[in-house]
């Protein structure tokens, strides 16, 4: 089986690993340190999330650093430095001043991936108001509900973006006063500011007002999976997570080229995307431009990246363009040496993807694994150390994670308020880690309840199936959710879609649990399948039988079906919960998250 496959990493020529010994830097680790690689206001006034990622830079020297290469849809690059970057935030956070618009007050973004995104949202942290930004290609149904929950008082976005979605809208929002239009604004959009005359009307120098590490910065929606998206809340201490962790499981280095292909929109285009790149002082890739397999292989050789951040949706798109089996020509037209591994998160990542990137990238993909909630990455492969394919590695330095023995529900059984830590290796149960990191959320803003809720015996309870092995490797099982019971057998799903993965026709797949009177659920997989495949009812009976050599007939689906859309949320994971309600004939649910064929067209992934 894969999970006794190891990929051997000797460190990169190159580089230097940021973490090499992983058990000696677990050891040493804290978090009070970890703090202390950062600077501060000047003067003692606190910790600001966009002082570190931009004026410290440019207080260290660094200010002609290229901070963000920006790649326009018609290819044209354009960059800025850190010290323009600088000067970009300042006037931001003085238009706010200005509008009168203060700390803690809610700025949202609803923009494509583009230079003026990276001012609003640190001009507004300098203002140390809360930023929110929204994935632009929701509709206006899911904007103005994410408006309305977040308390929006001031919204950036584009014309064409604000009469689709938000126009219609506006009535019913009281509290959102402010709107800035990015570029082209017609005369009579009523209500609306022009960003850019706004910009040139405010001065280059701000003062950040004092900044308390537990001033609320950022408000994240999750990707609503599960259910209805839930706005999770941080904190301006949370850049010491971002940074530290950056370090460790992304491995940045001064002279990288970074680049991160998720939308703002999502925690890993914030955290990672934005904050945590530019807390190193590198250079980050922004690419404004479509979802394609030729063009990021084009931009990956052209700018020389060294490091790339994407998800296994992604990575499959790139599995689909170039099959294992080859021909491996599209790759090899590149010059990828620059790049030193990709690594990915989100979903998880098949180990046939790892061994694809071994194979036809000669590159290692790192799996890693954290959620909105966690703000920043907490399980994760590292740089210098071998890669167990299908794992999501080990927890990172300051990070402090447990299994859980499961109640009837299949979460972790609480007693009396008190859990059970699971000691035996290779057992399933709840994924627990103990709160204390820098970027923990704070809370689901106006939902104290559900907050709650996530906790039990001292532990936050993620809702995520793990099991760790003998060496302290965490093993994905499935979302709680997502877990069938069969005949007296739990059954996670990302194994079964793991192995049918590997099946030579098969691009993806989402595997649900089906009502059965004898078994009480059977595995029911539903497969989009590789260019030069046809659905079949000979493949569908090849693929049951691939699957059952491969798990046994206990775990292996019963039924198949193909399905060329598996549905999948906008930041690209299979919604299962949709796969299941649309097979028994149930109600969707919040569908607000489910990406449509504009959004995919727009770079809705991942
Ligand atoms: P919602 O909470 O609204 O249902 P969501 O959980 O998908 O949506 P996110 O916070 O974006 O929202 O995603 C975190 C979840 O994504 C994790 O709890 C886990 O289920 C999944 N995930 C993230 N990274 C990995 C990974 N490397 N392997 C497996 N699953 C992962
Ligand atoms: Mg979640």
């Amino acid at each position: 089986m894969a999970e006794q496959t190891i990929i051997r990493k000797a460190s990169h020529p190159r580089v230097a690993p940021n973490l090499g010994d992983y058990e000696r830097e677990c050891a040493r680790f804290d978090w009070a340190r970890a703090r202390e690689q950062l600077s501060g206001l000047p003067g003692g006034k606190g910790l600001n999330i966009a002082y570190e990622a931009v004026d410290r830079h440019v207080a260290h020297g660094r200010g002609g650093h290229v901070a963000l290469r920006c790649i326009g849809r018609d290819d044209r690059v354009r960059s800025v430095t850190f010290a323009e970057l600088a000067r970009r935030t300042n006037r931001f956070a003085s238009v706010l001043r200005r509008l009168g618009v203060g700390a803690e007050e809610r700025v949202f973004t609803l923009l494509g991936r583009c230079p003026e995104l990276y001012t609003t949202v640190l001009g507004t942290l300098k203002n140390t108001g809360v930023v929110c930004p929204l994935f632009s290609a929701f509709g206006p149904g899911p904007v103005e509900q994410r408006l309305r929950l977040g308390d929006a008082r001031v919204l950036v976005t584009t014309e064409a973006l604000y009469r689709r979605k938000v126009a219609a809208s506006r009535d019913r929002l009281p509290c959102l006063e402010h709107v800035l239009i990015v570029g082209r604004r017609d005369a009579d959009l009523p209500g609306t500011l022009g960003y850019e005359e706004a910009m040139e009307a405010a001065p280059d120098e701000f003062t950040i007002a004092p900044t308390g590490p537990e001033q609320m910065a950022l408000l994240h929606f999750t990707s609503g999976t599960t259910g209805t998206p839930k706005g999770a809340v941080h904190v301006h201490e949370a850049v010491v997570a971002h940074h530290a962790t950056a370090g460790y499981a992304l491995d940045l280095h001064p002279d990288d080229v970074y680049w991160c292909t998720a939308d703002p929109g999502w925690v890993t285009g914030t955290s990672y995307g934005i904050i945590a790149p530019l807390t190193h002082g590198i250079t980050v890739i922004v690419d404004e431009g479509d979802f394609d397999a030729r063009r990021w292989y084009r931009i990956l050789a052209d700018e020389h990246v060294t490091v790339w951040y994407t998800a296994p949706t992604a990575v499959r798109m790139l599995m689909r363009a170039t099959p294992r089996e080859g021909p491996y020509d599209l790759p090899r037209s590149y010059d990828l040496s620059a790049l030193r591994f990709i690594a990915s998160v989100g979903e998880p990542l098949n180990p046939e993807a790892v061994l694809w990137g071994e194979e036809v990238l000669g590159l290692p993909i790192h799996d890693n694994w954290w959620q909105t909630e966690t703000g920043s990455i907490m399980i994760a492969n590292f740089a210098a150390c071998d890669i167990r394919p299908g794992s999501m590695g080990r927890p990172l330095p300051g990070v402090e994670a447990a299994v859980l023995e499961r109640g009837e529900n299949g979460r972790a059984a609480v007693t009396d308020g008190r859990v059970t830590v699971i000691e035996r290796p290779d057992t399933e149960g709840e994924l627990a880690l103990r709160p204390g990191w820098p970027s923990m959320f704070r809370g689901y803003l106006h939902d104290k309840v559900r907050y709650d809720a996530c906790f039990a015996g001292r532990w936050y309870l993620t809702g995520d199936l793990v099991r760790r092995d003998a060496d302290g490797w965490f093993w994905f099982v499935g979302r709680a959710d997502d877990v069938i019971k069969s005949a007296g057998h739990l059954i996670g799903p990302f194994e079964v879609e793991s192995a049918l993965m590997e099946h030579p026709a098969v691009a993806e797949a989402g595997v649900i649990g089906k009502p059965d009177e004898v078994a009480g659920a059977i595995v029911k997989a539903f497969v989009s399948l590789k260019p030069g495949h046809e659905p079949s009812d000979a493949l569908g009976r090849e693929l049951l039988a691939f699957a059952r050599r491969r798990l046994g007939p206990a775990v292996a689906p019963r039924e198949i079906a193909f399905d060329q859309n598996l549905p999948r949320t906008r930041s690209g994971k299979v919604m299962r919960r949709l796969l299941r309600a649309r097979e028994l004939g149930l109600p969707e649910g919040d569908i607000s998250a489910l990406e449509t064929v504009e959004s995919a067209e727009s770079g809705g992934v991942p």
